[in-house]
Parts: structure tokens; C-alpha cells; sequence
């Protein structure tokens, strides 16, 4: 099962953790340092093959999935960082609680046909106290920026981090995260970063609850209640579609049917534009209806096109 390699390799489990190899694989590679990550991709590059980062905090669910997919589709060696980032968590956030399940990602991953797993630990992301942050303005100033000082921060610089470290051809991100999306767009945008961004569609459960890994936090009462964050999502967009209802009354009349439905906080529920996420009165450009509400100790967001 373990395919034969040239040096500094060693098992974690089922999986093989190569420190040395500069040898294409033909299955999961697990890597836990960036001289091993470059390697890695080196390999691939050798034989004319492109990389397709997808960036996660790992638990992953079909949501991630969907994405080392969406890489393979493209005809990109899928690479996959697994690195659940301090820097992007609030000192009152879940940081330590959050869901870790590395045996089960790498399972996941080698299933999806992903080649590389990037699974470093924070000292080696992190070896020296950082003196430099990626900040972006404009598209971090509303919707979870707010209520998440300092999170976008964490992300743009985990972001490049990892871009400069994998040097990929694409990386791919879910629309479930739409403002993170964005502010990742703007930064490589603005940066000339040498690397395509590409945003995958949301992957729900039939109920229409996107998946997050943050999901089984949810008592069974709560998961009840979280369907409905799509179906009022769907009642705005098809509210507001082409100009006909205003929005700020459509997401009014939506934020109090999920308090109804048993959420404890709506932080906000809004229609923006899909681009530069400014809230709009009236539909007629591109748009996103995008929400996030509190259901005891989860946070949980999303967002549909409308239209
Ligand atoms: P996370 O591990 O939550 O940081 O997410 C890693 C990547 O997976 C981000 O680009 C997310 O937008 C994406 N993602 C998370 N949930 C979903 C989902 N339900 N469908 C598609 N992509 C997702």
C-alpha cells in the first residue's frame, strides 16, 4: 500500500509523511513542513502537472470535498492545507474547541484523489513572531467584519502565506465563505499574486443548511431551527429579484422569522453586491443575499445569489 520513497519518510497512521521525496506520488503524500510542501509540488511540476491549493482548517465534510474536485475537474494535481489558523480566531472565538479530526481528513482527502496534504503545525507556519499582516480594505469593513475584529487579517495573511509557500497555478475557496472570497479576490487582484482564484458553489445538506464543519456544534433542536437560514435567504432573493421589493424590508421581515424559528441573534442579513459587497436598496446588478445568526454557542453563515 505505502508506495516506496527516497528519503526521510515515515508513517503517521495509515499515512505516509515524506520529508525528502522528490518523486511524483501516485497517492496521498502528507506533509508537515514547507521545504517538504516544495518538494512536493516540485515533483508534479517536474512532470508538467499544475497545483490547485484548497485551503481548509480541516474536519472536513463533502464542502471541502467539493473543492479538491473542482481542482481535479481543472486538471490540477490537488494540494490541501490543513492548519486551523490562531491568527483568524477572536480571543472570545472557538479556537481551541475547534473541530480536529486528521485521521479522518486524510481519509477524506485520498479518497477525492488529492495528492498533497499540507499539515503543518503553528510553529512551523508560524517559527518567528510575525511583524507583517496582509490587510484589505473596503470588502473586510462590513457584514462579519465588524464582529470579527481582526479576523479577515488572519485570513489574507494565512492566505498568501500559504500561496507563497505551495506557489500553486489556482486555489480554490467555497462561496460558502462569500466575503472571505472576495477579500481573498482583492488581495491577489491588488497584489498581482501570480495564482487564479476560483470560488466553488455551496454544498448543502437536502434541507438546503450548508455544510460547515462548525455543523456539529448544533443540538438537534438548533440543526431544526438552522434550515431555516436557507429558506428565509430564498424568501429575500426571490423578494427582491429585479428591483421588485426593497431589500431593507424583505431582510427585516426574514431576520424576524428566524428569531421566530428559534435563533438567538441575527448579526446581520443584508443584500449586497456581489462584488463589492455595499448593501443595496434595490436589485439590479449582481447580488448576494448573505447572513450570519447565532443558534446558542454556533455562529453560522451563509449566502445565495439572487437571482
Ligand atoms: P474552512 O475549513 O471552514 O476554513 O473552509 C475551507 C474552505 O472550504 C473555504 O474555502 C470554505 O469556503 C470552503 N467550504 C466550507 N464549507 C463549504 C461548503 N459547504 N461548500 C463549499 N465550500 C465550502
Amino acid at each position: 500500500m505505502i508506495a516506496k520513497v527516497r528519503l526521510g519518510t515515515f508513517r503517521c497512521g495509515a499515512y505516509r509523511v515524506t520529508i525528502g521525496d522528490s518523486q511524483p506520488q501516485d497517492r496521498l503524500a502528507v506533509v508537515r513542513t514547507v521545504a517538504g510542501l516544495r518538494k512536493a509540488v516540485a515533483s508534479f511540476r517536474a512532470v508538467g502537472r499544475t497545483i490547485g491549493l484548497v485551503p481548509t482548517m480541516g474536519a472536513l465534510h463533502e464542502g471541502h470535498v467539493s473543492l479538491v474536485k473542482g481542482a481535479l475537474a481543472r486538471g490540477d494535481v490537488p494540494a490541501t492545507s490543513i492548519f486551523v489558523n490562531p491568527t483568524q480566531f477572536g480571543p472570545n472565538e472557538d479556537f481551541a474547541a475547534y473541530p480536529r479530526d486528521e485521521a479522518g481528513d486524510f481519509a477524506k482527502l485520498e479518497a477525492a484523489g488529492c495528492r498533497i496534504v499540507f499539515a503543518p503545525d503553528k510553529d512551523e507556519m508560524y517559527p518567528v513572531p510575525m511583524l507583517t499582516t496582509v490587510k484589505v480594505t473596503g470588502v473586510t469593513e462590513g457584514l462579519c467584519g465588524p464582529f470579527r475584529p481582526g479576523h479577515f487579517d488572519g485570513v489574507a495573511t494565512v492566505v498568501t502565506k500559504l500561496l507563497m509557500m505551495a506557489g500553486p497555478d489556482r486555489a480554490y475557496f467555497g462561496e460558502k465563505d462569500f466575503q472571505q472570497l472576495q477579500v481573498i479576490k482583492t488581495m491577489v487582484r491588488d497584489l498581482a499574486m501570480p495564482v487564479e482564484i476560483v470560488g466553488m458553489p455551496t454544498v448543502r445538506e437536502p434541507d438546503g443548511l450548508a455544510l460547515s464543519s462548525r455543523n456539529r456544534y448544533l443540538s438537534t433542536a438548533e440543526r431544526t431551527a438552522a434550515l431555516h437560514l436557507h429558506r428565509q435567504m430564498t424568501a429575500v432573493a426571490g423578494a427582491v429579484r429585479d428591483g421588485r421589493d426593497s431589500c431593507s424590508a424583505a431582510t427585516a421581515a426574514a431576520a424576524r422569522a428566524l428569531l421566530e424559528a428559534g435563533f438567538d441573534k441575527v448579526e446581520y442579513l443584508t443584500v449586497v453586491d456581489a462584488e463589492s459587497l455595499r448593501p443595496l436598496e434595490r436589485v439590479a446588478s449582481p447580488a448576494r443575499v448573505i447572513v450570519a445568526a447565532r443558534l446558542g454557542r454556533t455562529r453560522l453563515i451563509d449566502n445565495i445569489a439572487v437571482g
